[in-house]
């Protein structure tokens, strides 16, 4: 078994914090003597640092990670996506690296960092194979933040420990009639004693080939509307729980995505995860939050594209020069690496707005919405400076552009981003 790298570096940093680590680090008082600036020699600016500014910790885990992805994760993503299969080892290995339980406490065997670094080891990962990220960043940013924080003491111990060291859990809120629409969902739930019988089923369920645990939204009084909507934990194995064929996609072919039926299946009363009838609201609560690790899936998806064709341009000689010498090429590779910085900008804001306790929503619409647009952009261009390589199975950008479909589907399609962030700018010019 291979060393847990991302764990051990992550638990013998010193600077565990990336608010100390920036304070010790770059934000700190200093005088403006060099620059031509409004204020006196003598006056102290603030200086703030850039917002791709890391600390120790989060610098570390992006780089083992980028390492980890390369050499664990690379050699399998043809062939993966070929067999629409996550290969097994892929997994094992993900568990082992620390990264299936990025922010879970260490009590639980977790890694015990923080939200950020989810957020980069979901772009470093997507760098390589955005299918592998989507497992991750699922596992990360809803099933263990929802257990984590919700969880009773005999729920944590029993699956945060498994989540973080074997365990694959899966989100459970679409189905077929109910999509962007989530809260009028028609599974079931009804009360008999100290369990519930759970009826119905879900649909477009990530992750459900591998998962020992789906998180399950049902609705335990219909006639309360979604505030009836109660969060259960399921087990697998349950009897009555039926995982059904995945589905052929065009892309992220590697990412199991299943219906689920649900025929009388008996839940006991204490695996309710949270409050009866808060279900609607941890749901929305985690999706505010698990949009902006799409986001980072999308920006690393861009990027990843992006790396993986300028070589390309640089080699590929016509009319005696170098592709990437023609300005009509050049002008189109920067806006490109304009619209990827501004995607990770937007990225990493709303990342650090939501570490920091503060609003974070409409940057979190914003960053999905735009980094799967930039995506788009950037995938379909690489292909285009590829020229006819770039249209084939030999070069990794034809499955780039296929896997960023998704980002203007999932986790809130783009229609529902942008109706939210309308929803706060006519607030903000309320009055
Ligand atoms: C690969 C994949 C993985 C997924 N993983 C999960 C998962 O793990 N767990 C889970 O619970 N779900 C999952 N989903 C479901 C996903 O969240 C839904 O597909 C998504 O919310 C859209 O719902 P829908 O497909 O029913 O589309 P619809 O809601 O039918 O939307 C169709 C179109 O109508 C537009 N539209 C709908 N309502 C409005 C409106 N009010 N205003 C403007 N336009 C509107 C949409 O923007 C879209 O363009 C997954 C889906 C896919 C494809």
């Amino acid at each position: 078994m291979a060393a847990p790298l991302v764990r051990i570096l992550s638990r013998s940093c010193s600077q565990r914090c990336p608010v100390r680590a920036l304070q010790s680090g770059g934000w700190r008082l200093r005088s403006t003597s060099s620059a031509p600036d409004l204020y006196s020699d003598q006056s102290p600016v603030v200086s703030f640092p850039p917002l791709q500014t890391y600390s120790e910790e989060e610098a570390m885990m992006r780089d083992a990670v980028k390492k980890y992805a390369q050499e664990r994760i690379a050699p399998f993503v043809s062939k993966m996506d070929e067999a629409s299969h996550m290969d097994d080892e892929v997994i094992q290995s993900l568990f082992e690296q620390g990264l299936m339980g990025v922010e879970i406490d260490p009590d639980y065997g977790g890694t015990g960092s923080t939200f950020f670094s989810s957020i980069l080891v979901i772009e470093e990962l997507a760098k390589v194979d955005p299918s592998v990220a989507v497992l991750c960043d699922i596992q990360n940013t809803l099933i263990n933040t929802l257990l984590s924080k919700l969880g009773t003491a005999h729920q944590k111990s029993t699956y945060l420990s498994r989540l973080s060291t074997d365990m694959v859990g899966s989100f459970c809120l679409s189905e077929a009639e109910s999509g962007s629409n989530a809260f009028a969902l028609k599974t079931r739930a009804e009360k008999h004693g100290d369990f519930y019988t759970i009826n119905g089923s879900k649909m477009w369920i990530s992750n459900a080939e591998h998962a020992g645990v789906f998180l399950v939204m049902a609705n335990v009084d219909p006639s309360a509307g979604y505030r009836g909507i109660t969060c259960f934990i399921v087990d697998r194995d349950t009897d009555g729980l039926e995982i059904g064929k995945k589905e052929n996609k065009l892309g992220l072919r590697a990412s199991s995505t299943c219906p689920l039926n649900f025929d009388n299946v008996k839940v006991p009363e204490k695996n309710i995860l949270g409050q009866i009838g808060h279900g609607y609201k941890y749901a929305i609560g985690m999706l505010n939050e698990g949009r902006i690790g799409i986001a980072a899936q999308m920006l690393g998806l861009a990027q990843g594209c992006f790396d993986n064709t300028i070589p390309y341009t640089r080699q590929r000689v016509q009319f005696g020069k170098r592709i990437f010498d023609f300005q009509g090429m050049q002008h189109q590779i920067a806006h490109v690496a304009t619209q990827i910085e501004a995607a990770r900008l937007l990225t990493y804001n709303a990342a650090r707005l939501k570490e920091a306790g503060r609003p974070f929503i409409k940057e979190a619409c914003m960053a999905k919405y735009f980094t799967a647009e930039v995506a788009t952009l950037t995938t379909s261009k690489c292909i285009e400076w590829m020229g006819g390589v770039g249209f084939t199975k030999d070069y990794p950008i034809e499955k780039y552009y296929r896997d960023c479909k998704i980002g203007t589907i999932y986790e809130g399609t783009t229609n529902i981003q942008l109706s939210t962030m309308a929803k706060f700018i006519d607030k903000e010019f309320d009055q």
